[in-house]
């Protein structure tokens, strides 16, 4: 999911077709030979940027672009590797520091580093190489990656068109993908006069100023429950010790754990896909608390789940508004709960979580807290909620956002 986010707003025009792959073991020896150079360019990056970081200096593109160059210049192992995944590398820490610099910024109080760049540790990170145009051909139905790499994507769909790049990557369960860019032609809906506020929430996935469009959190089943914590107690009894490798049982649970996890993933995606499919289709204009998952992420499963379950959620909302060329606006989230969505007065202190209902000291509104606090997107995102269910008067244009 993490990469995926930045993806979303640098590729405006653009979708991902993913596929599996059939790796031989040659190819799957040379693909994981090219991510350990990877990991350690990034480790590279992360120690360098740290340290930039702490002396004040700037870290930018120019200065890392240089430093590979250096790098491959000096360290034959190195440079024995494709260039092409080695500046694509460069390219997206130099991004995601930008990003995690910028949210920062924005938000003072939050913890100092959080969003920075991190250490990929072998046993952690699942390997994962981008490919630019230049990287990368496909012949025969084969995919074939500089470096003289050759795979074979199992088709399960057409490409729809020339792709612009393509990430290799293994995921948690040992399986191999290809997920290509292509540009997509947004296809537009009807009209329908309508907007829409949306608020995230622990209680609830998404609270709207329609009732009709609220999706609550959906609990994991039982039986997935059960699993779950039968595995973790596996893999907790035969935990290797430090500096011991893993034991085969201790792999086995890892794996049913992962492959647990997938099913989980891949339920919440569809969910979510629907849900954005139908807000999409019933409103013209989308005002959306651009909420932040990994700064709530460190406490509780249950918490854990519902960051999960917002992050999927939202990234499904704004690739459904983009195919369908709707207006989604993101709105910041600092305050949303202490601004009243009707007369925009703020009030002093900000709404225990214990604390339900939402009453404004100014205008006397009463509302439940999350229904307020998703017409306060609508006000943020300069469109006027005019009646109870978010619907403006017949014929008034939209207002445009400040
Ligand atoms: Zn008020």
């Amino acid at each position: 999911m993490q990469g995926d986010d930045l993806v979303a707003t640098a590729e405006a025009r653009h979708v991902r077709y993913t596929y599996r792959l059939r790796v031989p073991p040659g190819a799957r020896a040379a693909l994981l030979a090219e991510w350990d150079r990877c990991r350690w360019l990034w480790n590279e990056c992360v120690s360098r940027s740290q340290k930039a970081y702490r002396d004040g200096q700037k870290c930018g593109p120019a200065r890392l672009d240089k430093m590979l160059t250096q790098a491959r210049a000096m360290t034959p192992w190195l440079a024995a590797g494709s260039s092409v995944p080695q500046q694509q590398l460069i390219r997206d820490f130099g991004a995601s520091r930008a990003k995690a610099l910028k949210d920062i910024k924005e938000r003072l109080s939050a913890e100092r580093r959080a969003g920075m760049p991190r250490y990929k540790r072998k046993r952690e990170a699942d390997p994962t190489l981008n490919y630019t145009r230049r990287g990368f051909r496909l012949k025969d139905g084969r995919l074939r990656l500089a470096g003289g790499i050759a795979v074979s994507v199992v088709w399960s769909r057409d490409l729809p068109a020339e792709p612009s790049s393509v990430r290799v990557y293994r995921d948690s369960v040992g399986h191999w993908h290809a997920s290509f860019v292509v540009p997509a032609a947004p296809e537009p809906l009807a009209a329908t006069g309508a907007v829409i506020g949306i608020d995230w929430g622990v209680r609830e996935i998404a609270t709207t100023t329609s009732d009709a469009h609220d999706l609550p959190h959906s609990e994991f089943g039982e039986k997935t429950r059960e699993r779950l914590t039968r595995y973790d107690r596996m893999m907790g009894r035969r935990e290797p010790k430090k500096g011991q490798a893993a034991s085969k049982g201790y792999r086995r649970a890892k794996q049913w754990r992962a492959k647990t996890h997938q099913k989980i993933a891949r339920q919440r995606r569809d969910r979510a896909r629907k849900w954005a499919k139908k807000v999409v289709r019933d409103h013209d204009v989308i005002a959306v608390e651009d909420f932040k998952p990994r700064f709530l992420s460190r406490t509780t499963m249950a918490r854990k789940a519902a960051d999960a379950a917002i992050g999927a959620t939202k990234q499904a909302l704004l690739e459904m508004g983009r195919k369908h060329a709707r207006d989604v606006r993101l709105v910041h989230p600092a305050h949303t709960t202490m601004d009243c969505g009707k007369c925009g007065a703020r009030a002093k202190h900000a709404l225990p979580l214990s604390e339900r209902t939402y009453t404004c000291t100014a205008c006397g509104l009463v509302s439940p807290r999350d229904k307020n606090s998703a017409r306060v997107m609508l006000v943020r995102a300069g469109l006027n909620p005019a009646g109870d269910d978010g619907v403006g008067p017949p014929g008034a244009p939209l207002r445009e956002a400040a």
